[in-house]
């Protein structure tokens, strides 16, 4: 079993816990002194680093929330003298301005030695050519996996996103066996190939997809799986973070959190205190060793849960369970929360259903409506009105059973929804609330 970093990866919980308290204290009294953003934070708060007397005692700190990015655009958080920010990030915010994160050298060194583990952890290393699909540019994903897999040895293809055709080109010309994306890129790339006459299981080197930067479910990995022969890797992060840095291991059950690089707690989303173990929650993380700009209990909005079991790769850090969902992208429909990734989940278990479908929410009367309208795999899709009609009440009786809600199924021929080369936009809300 090959390790980037065996001895940080395989050390006692004991260790890393003593190693996060160190962290923890040396950070919070480095940015009481020098950030005026988190002095500010922590005197409103009544909390001053001698207060942080253990790694428990973190809950005294304040969060810090996406919107704080948004207030202090574009530098107010800035934590190290300018000069020493080396590069720029920003994420498209969907509402308002975007935010800016900005990176000292040892913060892109943190960021790459972080994705390389996790690279290195599900089996890949030099002899691996790994194509990056991700956006380049101000997005984090392109140059994250790049610097990784560099780091790891490995041959990269900085393909970025579109040009489908030619990334398949590149695939078959130069032996490429991994592949970073979003899992809806993956899905639109292999019907490309299909429409080319070149399959991606049979006549490829591509055996791995790390996939990431959207909720996807252990039912449309097996798909992956099975249709194009790539396992599926998931693969975590966002530009507030660094950029995305944990992934699974060869297991397949659960993200690594590298404990010395974050402190993850995952919380209850109203009262903000600890769910129990086990439980689903908000996570929230810590980054240790963030200079330019440190995250400190920063809500990252999305839902998971702790796995605190020790993992069968032999690596000692702790693991999250793949995202169900933002905390904004859940959907409150009849007072009953939905995922999208729920719907995605009991999509997939109907074998005549493609991999595309949209959801359409909206208001009657009083009443919340939910459409789902599914797309259908080209082998089943038919002309015969009494099969379809059956397959649309099985499809919503599904649901029904998942979602403990009714939804309205309508079923769409092969092709006919939109296809997304970036994040999926699944969700078409048209309630005025
Ligand atoms: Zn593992």
């Amino acid at each position: 079993m090959a390790y980037l970093d065996e001895h940080m990866e395989t050390i006692s919980r004991e260790e890393l816990e003593e190693l996060q308290y160190k962290l923890l204290r040396s950070q919070v009294t480095r940015l009481y002194s020098s950030s005026p953003f988190y002095h500010a934070r922590m005197r409103e708060a009544k909390v001053h680093p001698d207060d942080i007397r253990s790694l428990q005692d973190i809950v005294k700190l304040p969060f810090v929330h996406k919107k704080d990015l948004r207030d202090n655009y574009p530098e107010g958080m800035l934590s190290v003298p300018r000069r020493e920010v080396i590069r720029y990030h920003a994420s498209s915010g969907t509402t308002g301005k975007p935010t800016v994160v900005c990176y000292t050298r040892k913060d892109i060194d943190t960021w790459t030695e972080s994705l390389a583990r996790g690279l290195t952890s599900i089996g890949l290393g030099p002899d691996d050519v790994i194509q990056v699909s991700n956006t380049y540019g101000l997005f984090s994903g392109g140059l994250g996996f790049h610097y990784a897999a560099e780091r790891i040895g490995a041959a990269v293809v900085p393909a970025s996103t579109g040009n489908t055709e030619r990334q398949i080109e590149l695939i078959l010309d130069l032996g490429v066996t991994a592949m970073a994306a979003t899992p809806s890129y993956m899905l639109h790339l292999g019907e490309v190939a299909e429409k080319m006459g070149v399959s991606i299981k049979k006549d490829t080197k591509l055996k791995v997809g790390l996939l990431g930067g959207e909720p996807w479910s252990i039912k449309m990995r097996d798909r992956i799986d099975e249709w194009l022969g790539i396992k599926g890797i998931n693969c975590y992060g966002s530009s507030e973070m660094y950029g995305p840095m944990f992934t699974e291991c060869s297991e397949q059950d659960g993200i690594h959190i590298w404990g010395d690089i974050a402190y993850a707690e995952i919380l209850d989303q109203e009262t903000g205190g600890p769910v129990a173990p086990g439980e689903k929650g908000e996570l929230v993380l810590t980054m240790l060793q963030k200079e330019a700009l440190p995250m400190i209990r920063y809500r990252v909005g999305d839902v998971t849960e702790m796995v605190d079991e020790p993992c069968a790769c032999g690596r000692t850090h702790p693991k999250i369970r793949r995202i169900f969902g933002r905390v904004d992208d859940m959907l409150i429909i009849r007072g009953i929360n939905v995922f999208p990734s729920q719907v995605e989940h009991a999509l997939m278990g109907i074998p005549e259903v493609g991999e595309h479908f949209q959801i359409v929410v909206d208001r009657k009367g009083a009443l919340d409506t939910m459409l789902v309208r599914v797309e259908l795999k080209k082998e089943a899709f038919t002309d015969n009105i009494v099969q379809l009609m059956d397959l649309r009440e099985r499809i919503a009786y599904r649901l029904r059973g998942i979602l403990n809600i009714k939804a309205a199924v309508e079923l769409v021929e092969p092709d006919n929804l939109q296809r997304f080369e970036g994040k999926a936009k699944r969700v078409i809300d048209r309630r005025d609330i």
